[in-house]
């Protein structure tokens, strides 16, 4: 392979024109040859503008291309947008090692890896925050006249001291401090300006004296050797394993090191940004969907330019470049958030793993409830296993106890012990939480006289019934549907909704308990802006309350008067025919049960079921979560399922399923070693038919990986060039979680 480097050697008159090759996000498994022309030293991982087809597209130059055939036939680059590479030395050989495990185009890969700016051929961010400052006018006006107290008074105060970057500014002055600093900046009072990246000085809150099972967890995480050592920190919630990341975080930074936290989805809250930013004397970067995509930028760009900071992020910050590296921490690694659902299919706790090995540092996996996958690697002893037993604090395990819903009155879905024990916690003055994994009011609308459900037509299952506001919804597709006034078989009018959501049990629950503050907790009630911040704060404060909700509820927050978890149904997680529904109800009952009783009390987790005598709930009940995990290990490994397997799965969709039929056909013609690769299906998948496609899927599984990777390998190329793959949408994902 020709050196890039070779771009300063003399080019005589016959010399070949130069060539550069070019991953390009489209999604085709090749890249691209350019003619460098003006290009010619642009270095592998820098931004080009290319022409392809009628438009353009900004590609990665990932090296020397072939020889070119002639000036005729390859199109010369645009432009070149970056100087340096964008990826550093790491994370590209980490991101192209990414793309051929999980069989996807190295241009796409790239291009998720991107901050959107950048991906879009922005120039790159200056590390410079948009701040503002007092001009001399400003100041004379400050001292002259004795201003009225109001936002103006309180920006100008606080620009006195110095100039402030604008958004810590708009956060220390709240409400009413934008206008005041527009009507200041037009005044010419203060003006903008930039300023270097934030660095929190010291004085940072010091932690609590560390518990002698948290130090031993840090002594043996520390005296590793240097370099890479993998770790799962096993601990209920509220044991103490944030304080444990702190502390190896801190020390990290002392090392002049830099650190990624990895968090859900859902975790990354102004409270878990707050406790990091309190107590850590680095800038903390948080990182996130819901972030501004400049702000995302610039934080991408300081973690690259190596100077010392935490990258706090969901998912896809598992992409920061990080080239000081100190320590990579991944908490609540079974949450399955960190699963990327479509487009490039990877696992940030497993590429957490990779990155770890590439930057030769301690990765940190955190969990009250691991994955069974991670508990299989400790178990091999691939990772060293650290467990905190007790909780922090006063606080004491809940007490649990299963609830036969069978032959009972319910009430808003309530057995009568669960509505005299909400009764009790807030006579107490407690806080009550009252969890339903279903929004909406009632999963089904069915006639009361025939028993016809109405269903999405275009999913072929039942529409959800919500009432505010009221209408039928498919959550499978978002479709719509108007409420039906009488039933289309036999016209009775006696509709009524089947089974219970959350908007339900909210005002069963108010008729029950009408002088009682109830919150209702989900992706409905919380769409607006805020909302859930909000709400939680309100929680915060205390009072009695009784919190009705999805899993919105389930995680990261500290509660301190809720005593009382009612988890309303959790049987069709026993049902579920997804061999991993065990292990994530599992967790998801030891997730919601860790939100009772976090003050001094112990709370007291009460448990629905129609299924009281089911093996799950004895193991459960009296081993935890662990008890599940060794039982669901030994019947995984018996029945030859991950983590014990390895699994890729080929799924495709189409409106017209012929062209499935001929697609299949096509791919188990396909040429390619087979020898040890089960191959099951094509098999419709769980849901056959979603949003009008009709939906088959294809799994591929092997003891181990070689075989399959190898398989996958020869079976690519060639699949997208089969013309039967253009009448399909189709896509691979390797490791997959949803079957
Ligand atoms: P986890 O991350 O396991 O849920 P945290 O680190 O958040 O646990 O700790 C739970 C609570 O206990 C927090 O309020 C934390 O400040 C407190 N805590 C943690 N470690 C200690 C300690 N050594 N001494 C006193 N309080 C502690
Ligand atoms: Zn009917
Ligand atoms: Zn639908």
């Amino acid at each position: 392979v020709k050196r890039s480097g070779s771009a300063d050697k003399p080019k005589g008159p016959g010399a070949p024109p130069r060539v550069l090759r070019v991953a390009l996000p489209v999604p085709l498994p090749q890249s691209f040859d350019y003619l460098a022309g003006t290009a010619d030293g642009a270095l592998p991982g820098c931004r080009v503008r290319v022409p392809f087809g009628s438009g353009e597209r900004i590609g990665i130059v990932t090296g020397p291309g072939g020889p070119a055939d002639g000036p005729a036939v390859l199109k010369p680059v645009h432009e070149v947008l970056d100087r340096e590479p964008v990826f550093d030395s790491e994370l590209w050989r980490t991101l192209s090692w990414a793309a051929a495990y999980y069989h996807f185009p190295l241009g796409e890969v790239l291009n998720a890896a991107l901050p959107a700016p950048l991906r879009a051929g922005e120039p790159w961010p200056t590390l410079e925050e948009p701040g503002l400052a007092i001009t001399a006018a400003g100041r004379d006006a400050f001292a002259a006249k004795p201003l009225r107290a109001g936002p103006g008074r309180d920006v100008l105060a606080a620009l006195e001291a110095g100039p402030m970057p604008t958004s810590a500014l708009r956060q220390q002055l709240g409400r009413g401090g934008s206008a005041a600093m527009r009507r200041l900046l037009q005044r010419g009072w203060i003006g903008a300006t930039s300023l270097p990246p934030s660095r929190p000085a010291r004085p940072v809150l010091a932690g609590p004296p560390l518990h002698p099972e948290q130090q031993a967890v840090i002594t043996a995480i520390e005296g590793c050797a240097e370099g890479y050592s993998g770790h799962l920190l096993e601990g209920i919630t509220g044991s103490g394993k944030t304080e444990v990341y702190l502390r190896l975080i801190d020390a990290a930074l002392e090392r002049g090191r830099q650190a990624l936290v990895l968090v859900p989805e859902i975790a990354l809250t102004p409270q878990t940004l707050r406790r990091f930013r309190e107590r850590l004397a680095a800038p903390v970067l948080p990182l996130h969907s819901g972030l501004g995509e400049r702000e995302r930028a610039r934080a991408w760009a300081q973690a690259r330019s190596g100077q010392p900071c935490v990258v706090l992020g969901t998912r896809s910050a598992i992409f920061t470049p990080l080239p000081r590296a100190g320590l990579i921490v991944v908490d609540e690694e079974h949450d399955g958030s960190y699963k990327q659902g479509d487009g490039f299919r990877y696992h940030a706790r497993d590429l957490a793993l990779v990155r770890g090995k590439a930057l030769d540092v301690p990765v940190l996996l955190g969990s009250a409830t691991p994955s069974l996958e991670t508990l299989a690697l400790a178990a091999e002893g691939r990772l060293r296993h650290h467990r905190l037993i007790e909780r922090r604090g006063l606080a004491k395990p809940p007490l649990l106890r299963l609830l036969d819903l069978r032959n009972q009155r319910l009430v808003g879905g309530l057995a009568p012990t669960a509505v005299q024990a909400l009764r009790d916690t807030l006579a107490r003055g407690e806080q009550a939480l009252v969890f339903r994994n279903r929004r909406g009011f009632a999963p089904a609308l069915g006639c009361a006289q025939c028993g016809h459900v109405w269903e999405c037509p275009r999913c072929d299952r039942p529409y959800t019934l919500h009432r505010q506001p009221p209408g039928l919804i498919c959550h499978h597709c978002g479709g719509r549907a108007r409420m039906p006034s009488s039933c289309p078989s036999c016209s009775s009018t006696a509709l009524g909704g089947r089974g219970l959501g959350t908007e339900r049990i909210e005002a069963e629950l108010a008729e029950v308990f009408p002088k009682q503050r109830i919150l209702r907790i989900d992706r409905d009630s919380m769409r607006a802006a805020g909302r859930l911040d909000a709400t939680l704060a309100e929680i915060e404060t205390g009072g009695p309350a009784i919190l009705v909700g999805t899993q919105l509820l389930a995680k990261g927050h500290d509660w301190p008067a809720l005593s009382l978890v009612v988890i309303a149904d959790a049987d069709s997680g026993l049902l579920s025919p997804d061999f991993r529904a065990p292990e994530h109800l599992a967790q998801l009952l030891t997730q919601v049960a860790g939100r009772a009783g976090r003050g001094d009390r112990p709370g007291t987790v009460l448990v629905q079921t129609r299924q009281p005598q089911h093996p799950f709930w004895s193991r459960w009940l009296g081993g935890g979560y662990r008890a599940v995990a060794d039982a669901e290990l030994r019947e995984r490994r018996e029945g030859g399922l991950p983590p014990f397997q390895h699994q890729a799965l080929l799924a495709a969709e189409a409106r017209d399923p012929r062209a499935l039929d001929v697609f299949f056909a096509a791919v188990m013609a396909l040429p390619g070693e087979r020898e040890g690769v089960g191959l099951i299906g094509p098999l419709p998948a769980p849901m056959p038919r979603r949003a009008g496609h009709h939906r088959r899927q294809l799994l591929l599984e092997c003891t181990t990986r070689a075989p399959l990777h190898r398989l996958l390998s020869g079976w690519m190329p060639r699949l997208y060039a089969l013309p039967q793959a253009r009448r399909v949408r189709w896509s691979l994902d390797v490791d997959p979680l949803d079957l």
